[in-house]
């Protein structure tokens, strides 16, 4: 993909701060960091998103994020947990299009708040029955 700045950081056209690479994964700090130590875990080939990553490599990079979660816990910047997660699609906040996890370690004195910083009310067992079998009726 020509266009793209996480391809272009994988082919070294771009610079980035490493923390781990290996044959299908790398690891990177985001340049604009939500708390310190904020990395980026991506395939090295170019998937859009969560659901178009190959087995293998999807395998790879869960691998690959534990592993470089465990380290930025264990470092001395010292966080107290962490959220990982994909911004799936530009409706959720998705503005690279090229699959990356995010590391975001957390701090008890950080100001970022819960991912979904609001109440929502619980839906009745029927609906939720409902929903349910909408999902599984696509699980292949
Ligand atoms: P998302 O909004 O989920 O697509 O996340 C894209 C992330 O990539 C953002 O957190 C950006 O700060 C980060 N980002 C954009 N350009 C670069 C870059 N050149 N190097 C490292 N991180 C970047
Ligand atoms: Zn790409």
């Amino acid at each position: 993909m020509d266009d793209c700045i996480f391809c272009k950081i994988v082919n070294k056209e771009l610079p980035s701060h490493v923390v781990y690479e290996d044959e299908l994964t790398l690891a990177i700090l985001d340049i604009f960091p939500a708390s310190e130590g904020h990395t980026l875990v991506i395939p090295k080939k170019h998937y859009l998103n969560f659901t178009d990553v190959p087995e293998q490599e999807l395998k790879a990079l869960a691998v690959t994020s534990q592993r470089v979660l465990k380290a930025i816990l264990k470092s001395e910047i010292l966080p107290q947990g962490a959220n990982v997660l994909t911004n799936h699609g530009e409706v959720a906040g998705q503005d690279v299009m090229h699959f990356h996890w995010h590391l975001i370690p957390r701090f008890t004195s950080d100001s970022l708040g819960k991912v979904f910083n609001r109440e929502f009310a619980q839906k009745d067992t029927q609906e939720l029955a409902q929903i349910a079998t909408k999902i599984k009726s696509y699980i292949n």
